[in-house]
């Protein structure tokens, strides 16, 4: 064990915990989900960990919804529920997902459905601020996290401890680092780990709508000229937009004032969900795909987006990165006593239990996307009548709904 030095500039939710303390078994940056998650799951494992994040921004005034909503999968419900955060949610406010169907860009049509594939749903759609608030009340009572509201701005590994500087001027030390920091990450700079990077030259365009007719606890997508509409629903008959749009499109639909956006959306979706209002306005998000040469470093592990980025039309990023925090927390909980926990054996075996996953969803929604991508009637003929094929092959339906549900 190092010693304890000069004292830090932090903010403790935890009355008994002292600020003193500057050596931690785990510093995770970054304080998305992920990183709260991780944060959670490795202090619930008996590790002292410092979280770098500030808490949960509130809605808007008057805000009805979080513009940022997730279709959640089993394994993110297993992983919240083990850490009882789901347990914390307010119900009311989770939609769950029975049935999907999925429109090609000529007649083709798939419907997969929970009871077809016997499971209880296919998702949970949740608003991020949903789960952040109860992440951030469940770290509140950890006697072993320490919470600094400041950004890492440098790190230097040394054999026995990683050491970060903060912009508030202080310096951590800890066994490991959990890069948590999202696309853009700074830990994955410091560790010089590889990204390659290919822009879809699309922007996710985000809104929430009352519908005129009930969704039916179903998710709707549609694929038109290249881009890709999906309506997820939400409690009380309202649903939630994400559009895959082409950036110049997606710039026009951004500009739209929140009736012509509804009136647009009820246009391309032939009004199925009836007069949409919106109660949300509209946000935009570039999409890209991006991987990573490494997930590791000596004393550094990378989860969630720092980790891997992937196009929102299977709505997998965030389970994959809550996946990424279930295995790095396995991995530790598992280790021989005899290891540290920035050993390179150890997070090895991290990214050995994630790589397949990661690769798996990168191929799939890449995939996906370039195959609607592809101009022309030919390409259009040959992408529905796969899609009518896969339409009348139950066990393949079923086997994409487990491979999706994760
Ligand atoms: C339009 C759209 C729809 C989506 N829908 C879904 C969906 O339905 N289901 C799903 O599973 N996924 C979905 N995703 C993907 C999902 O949004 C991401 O995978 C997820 O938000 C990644 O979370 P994260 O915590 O890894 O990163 P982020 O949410 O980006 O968090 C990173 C955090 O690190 C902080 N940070 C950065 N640098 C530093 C530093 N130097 N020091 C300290 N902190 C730092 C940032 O401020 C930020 O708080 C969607 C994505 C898009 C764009």
């Amino acid at each position: 064990m190092r010693a304890a030095s000069v004292p830090v500039n932090t903010r403790s939710y935890n009355e008994r915990m002292t600020v003193h303390h500057q050596t931690f078994d785990v510093a995770v940056i970054g304080g998305g989900l992920v990183g709260k998650t991780a944060a959670l799951a490795l202090t619930q494992g008996g590790r002292r960990v410092a979280l770098l994040a500030q808490t949960c921004a509130s809605l808007p005034a008057g805000a009805a919804f979080d513009a940022r909503v997730y279709a959640l999968s089993a394994s993110s419900q297993t992983l919240l529920e083990r850490l009882r955060v789901w347990q914390a949610l307010d119900l009311a406010r989770l939609a769950p997902v029975y049935d999907m169907r999925v429109f090609g860009d000529a007649a083709a049509e798939l419907h997969f459905s929970a009871f077809q594939a016997s499971v209880s749903q296919l998702a949970w759609i949740a608003e991020s601020s949903l789960i952040e608030r109860a992440l951030d009340a469940a770290l509140r009572f950890q006697p072993n996290l320490t919470w600094i509201d400041s950004r890492a701005q440098g790190l230097e590994v040394k054999p026995d401890a990683a050491s970060i500087g903060l912009a508030n001027g202080s310096v951590l030390e800890a066994d490991l680092v959990v890069g948590a920091d999202g696309a853009h990450s700074w830990v994955r700079a410091q560790i010089g780990s590889k990204v390659d990077r290919r822009d879809y030259k699309q922007t996710g365009v985000v809104a929430n709508f009352k519908a005129g007719r009930p969704h039916g606890d179903t998710a709707y997508q549609w694929f038109r000229e290249g881009e890709i509409i999906a309506l997820l629903p939400l409690p009380d008959g309202h649903v939630s937009l994400v559009w895959s749009a082409q950036t110049e499109h997606a710039r026009e639909l951004l500009e739209l004032a929140p009736a012509q956006l509804a009136a647009e959306v009820e246009r391309v979706t032939q009004s199925l969900l009836g007069p949409l209002e919106c109660v949300t306005p509209a946000q935009g998000f570039p999409l890209a795909l991006q991987t990573v040469d490494r997930l590791i470093a000596p004393r550094v592990a990378l989860v969630g987006d720092a980790a891997h980025l992937i196009h929102p039309l299977a709505g997998q990023g965030m389970n994959l990165g809550l996946r990424d925090v279930d295995a790095l927390a396995d991995v530790i909980a598992k280790k021989e006593a005899f290891r540290d926990l920035g050993d390179t054996v150890l997070l090895r075996r991290y990214e050995r239990a994630r790589r397949e996953d990661i690769s798996a969803l990168m191929i799939a929604t890449d995939g996906l996307q370039k195959l609607f991508s592809v101009p022309g009637t030919v390409a259009r003929a040959v992408r529905n009548t796969g899609m009518a094929f896969v339409g009348a092959q139950p066990l393949l339906k079923r086997w994409l709904v487990s491979a999706a549900l994760g």
